[in-house]
């Protein structure tokens, strides 16, 4: 398998060269030469598979030229064994037809670890066959920090800096970050916010000497690898609910959405034969994605912080994969849209494009208060606790289910459930009065020793760092 970049400017590249690239040279992102796919006999007999089974199924046309049947199997087991939930990604029934599938059963108890523990996994796999040593280097603003130090830190061939904003991340999230234990991962605490985290990084990519002397490597999740491993929980959940039973099902998914890479994958497993009615995208208060199906007019504006922090953002980068597959992969327009949305703030599409769009895509949107009732609800009701990022997908899909001519009238809707309710436990207390317990994993993270590095908002002050604190290459 091949991959193209969006932009159409860059080398094609294989899986490996993907793996390693990010994002592609003219600035675009990588997507599949092509889609590979699935005939209804081979998805009928994924029946019954384990996650880890299906899991290589499902990503094997993607990893195929970068990795034996065998060792992505070993790579795969190893990934999920260590996950809380024997099933890896189990379904739980809310109502009659509405379920949620956790995906935060994982180390670091958010979705995250579904892609990136098989992505650190491969990065070592790729590191020992070429005998090579390379840097992570990544910002964050709480779940992929964590969830990046987990997946890197056995490896002895990646050293790994990630950059949080000092006093903005929860504590658990912070400490899940600064109590790891190991000589090559480092958690800094930068004083600054965010943006700062990532204007740092950025700069350190843009220094051409520095990255090429390092070895430098994102794990942001416009990273293709990650996408590849986000599909087979589409596979999993629909299968559950008996999508290739013959009965005629439908199975629609409702993802509580920030970068777009989580739902980017349902359209993936759908392009490749997974009978998927619809795919809810729900937003929080910043709603760009929302506002752009109802009026096809893509409009940045300011970031405003909300309950659930992980969908707070100002663009989607991976909506570009998506609006890439809808212009009929025509890279010129693409890079209008693209050009327009960086200089004026704003693109907009034409009839054909949203109508595309809409075959597959509906939107949502649930702000703090409805968040909040929703938790409050699923607990009251069905004695379950909800992280805020799920409770925004429940909010959305139970307002939808009310309008009996809505796109989810008769499939079956499965929420995802992108984080461990313990990972965000003071607006869950608030509207439930009970304090989530964090799983035994982490049961004592609050007494274990923290490590913390604190550095300016100065990426001078993070190379020396990283100069410091890397083995010498030679
Ligand atoms: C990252 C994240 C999301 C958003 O996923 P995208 O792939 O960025 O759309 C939602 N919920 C949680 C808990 C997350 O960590």
């Amino acid at each position: 398998m091949n991959y193209i970049s969006t932009r159409g400017d860059a080398s094609r590249q294989n899986y490996e060269g993907v793996l390693w690239a990010g994002l592609a040279d003219d600035g675009g992102l990588y997507v599949p030469e092509s889609w590979p796919s699935f005939s209804m006999d081979e998805i009928r007999a994924m029946r019954g598979l384990s996650y880890p089974e299906l899991a290589c199924r499902v990503m094997e046309p993607f990893l195929g030229d970068f990795i034996s049947a065998d060792d992505l199997s070993r790579l795969v087991t190893l990934s999920y064994q260590n996950f809380a939930d024997p099933a890896v990604t189990p379904l739980r029934e809310l109502s009659s037809g509405l379920y949620t599938e956790e995906l935060f059963h994982g180390p670091t108890l958010a979705f995250k670890d579904m892609a990136l523990v098989p992505v650190g996994k491969q990065f070592d796999y790729s590191l020992r066959r070429s005998g090579g040593h390379k840097v992570v280097l990544a910002a964050t603003s709480g779940d992929t920090g964590s969830s990046a130090i987990e997946a890197c830190r056995l490896s002895p061939n990646l050293t790994t800096f990630i950059l949080y904003p000092l006093g903005r991340t929860s504590a658990v999230q912070r400490l899940q970050m600064t109590t790891v234990k190991g000589g090559n991962v480092y958690a800094i605490a930068i004083k600054g916010d965010f943006d700062d985290c990532q204007a740092i990084v950025k700069g350190a990519f843009r220094d051409l000497s520095f990255k090429r002397h390092y070895n430098l490597t994102a794990v942001n999740s416009i990273n293709w690898a990650r996408i590849a491993a986000q599909i087979p929980y589409y596979f999993y959940g629909a299968l559950q609910r008996g999508v290739a039973d013959g009965s005629g099902k439908k199975v629609s998914f409702v993802v509580p959405t920030g970068n777009f890479g989580d739902v980017f994958a349902g359209y993936a497993a759908k392009q490749m034969g997974l009978p998927i009615e619809k795919l809810v995208i729900a937003t929080n208060t910043n709603n760009i994605l929302h506002r752009f199906m109802q009026t096809g007019t893509m409009m940045m504006e300011a970031v405003v912080p909300t309950h659930s922090p992980s969908m707070d953002i100002a663009v989607s980068s991976n909506f570009e994969r998506l609006l890439f597959g809808v212009v009929g992969r025509d890279s010129k327009t693409l890079r209008t849209h693209m050009e327009n949305l960086a200089q004026q703030g704003q693109f907009t599409v034409g009839d054909d494009v949203m109508g595309k769009l809409r075959e597959t895509f509906v939107s949502g949107e649930a702000d703090d208060w409805r968040t909040e009732k929703a938790i409050s609800f699923v607990y009251q009701k069905y004695r379950r606790l909800i992280d805020p990022h799920t409770a925004v997908g429940v909010a959305v899909a139970r307002d939808m289910l009310k309008n009996p001519q809505s796109p989810l009238s008769g499939s079956e809707v499965i929420c995802l459930s992108t984080a461990h309710p313990a990972k965000f436990p003071e607006v869950v207390e608030k509207c439930t009065g009970q304090h989530p317990p964090l799983p035994d994993h982490l049961a004592d993270l609050f007494d274990r020793p923290e490590r913390i590095y604190m550095l300016p908002n100065d990426l001078g002050a993070v190379q020396k760092f990283i100069r410091e604190h890397t083995p010498d290459l030679g």
